[in-house]
């Protein structure tokens, strides 16, 4: 045969070969996407599961599924680990009899503050990292606790889920850090007390003499120690507030009252910056960050805290305001609803950028800007009011427009008029001992 049609017939029959397994290609594909479409899908999810169940085994954190009717339905073996109860046991009983938490001066939580309990009834994630779980074998764990509510369409938790972890490690560095800061701090605090002291002396024309320029010097030698004196009270404060050793010694008070005095004080700070102070009682933006304003509007106003803390707290988010604050007004302002007692700072001044505000009361943090820049400050004045705010269940946020101005809110648990005057009577009766006398601010 010519072998150019031998070639020929070879290449004829590749082609077709080839076309008959491109068609039979195309068939199979088209069949089999088809029909195994659910079985792909299937596939899937069943990797998926074992993908999560893969995470959930394997991580340290526990993690626990609770059903609305507070029935353990999940329990991962990193539950077990820091609750020490297997999950087998745990699983199908209440988780009260599996979670125990205490609070940092080891009490049980009651009902209306247990964590668990108030995510049941929360549209919001809860977070806790005061608790101290108590495992089976009553081993006392510091855990960082969050806590999700899982939400039906109307807004009904039909289950929770809690994720924690032990931070005893954590704690045990935070504590060594802070027992540093604090030493340091307090002693620090010795010798410049006696340099303002004397640079005070110096500057006093009863005591000595001056010329002019070496006046100004000292002006400005005496306004840096006394910013250095204030940096280490804050830091002293800040350290114990960390580690739960801030004085607190709370007493019934009627925010009302306890205002309107402070307000005199405050006035002055505003007024001698040029800005207009204003005290308002009973109106304000909201009473929760969620936006559900509540109308009925109590006259008296009682909480239960330490006033001295509660003037702190005041008192620096009103300097703020001052502080931050060119030109216009600041407002002080109270109001509440029949559970909450809400009391705001609100000014007029260059207001926080919307990336700055979560991290706001964080140890240190100021927001960097050319205005901040060159006011003088040391970060820790919020980071303070945050933990003496949590001292007492509340909650402080800000919300702030740039260039327009800035509310801090506060929001404490309120005592019904009913609780505020048996709490009162049973102080008045109570003999206190010498280490309960409210301590002042400055220690
Ligand atoms: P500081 O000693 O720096 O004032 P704070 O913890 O009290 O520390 O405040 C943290 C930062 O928050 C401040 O540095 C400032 O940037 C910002 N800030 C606080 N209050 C206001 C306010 N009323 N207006 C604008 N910025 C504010």
């Amino acid at each position: 045969m010519d072998s150019k049609l031998l070639i020929g017939i070879v290449v004829g029959l590749l082609i077709v070969i080839a076309g008959l397994l491109v068609t039979i290609r195309f068939l199979y594909t088209r069949h089999k996407v088809g029909k195994s479409g659910q079985q792909l899908l299937a596939a899937d999810l069943q990797d998926e599961k074992v993908r999560s169940g893969i995470i959930l085994n394997s991580i340290e954190d526990g993690v626990v599924l609770i059903d609305e009717k507070g029935i353990i339905q999940l329990f991962n073996p990193g539950a077990s680990n820091i609750t020490g109860w297997p999950a087998t046991e745990a699983s199908g009983i209440e988780w009260r009899s599996v979670i125990k938490l205490v609070n940092e001066k080891g009490e049980p939580y009651d009902e209306a503050s247990h964590p668990i309990k108030r995510v049941m009834e929360s549209e919001a994630p809860i977070r806790d990292n005061t608790a101290i779980l108590v495992s089976r074998n009553d081993k006392q764990q510091p855990i960082s606790l969050s806590l999700t509510p899982l939400l039906d369409k109307n807004k009904h938790v039909y289950a929770a889920v809690a994720v924690f972890r032990d931070v005893t490690q954590e704690r045990q560095e935070e504590k060594q850090r802070s027992e540093f800061i604090s030493t340091a701090s307090h002693e620090m605090r010795t010798p410049v007390a006696a340099i303002e002291g004397y640079l005070s002396l110096s500057m006093n024309e009863k005591v000595s003499t001056i010329d002019a320029r070496a006046r100004g010097y000292l002006e400005k030698a005496h306004s840096s120690t006394e910013h250095l004196g204030q940096l280490f009270q804050d830091l002293l404060n800040s350290a114990k507030a960390e580690d739960g050793r801030l004085t607190s010694h709370p007493v019934v008070v009627e925010i009302g009252a306890f205002l309107e005095q402070l307000s005199n004080d405050l006035r002055f700070v505003a007024e001698k910056k040029g800005l207009a102070m204003e005290f308002m009682v009973g109106s304000s933006q909201n009473i929760d960050a969620t936006n559900n304003a509540r109308n009925s509007i109590k006259p008296l106003y009682y909480v239960k805290a330490d006033p001295d803390r509660l003037r702190e707290v005041v008192t620096n988010i009103f300097d703020n305001a001052v502080k931050y604050t060119d030109s216009g007004k600041v407002t002080l302002g109270l109001t509440g609803d029949p559970n909450v007692v809400q009391f705001y700072v609100r000014d007029t001044g260059q207001g926080i950028p919307a990336e700055d505000i979560p991290h706001l009361f964080q140890k240190f943090y100021r927001v960097d800007n050319s205005a901040t820049r060159t006011i003088g400050g040391t970060g820790l004045g919020l980071f303070i009011c945050r933990k003496i705010i949590e001292l007492y269940q509340g909650r402080i946020w800000v919300e702030s427009t740039p260039g327009k101005g800035s509310s801090f809110f506060i929001n404490l648990p309120r005592l019904s008029s009913a609780a505020a005057t048996q709490a009162q009577a049973q102080e008045a009766t109570t003999i206190k001992p010498l280490t309960t006398v409210t301590t002042p601010v400055v220690q």
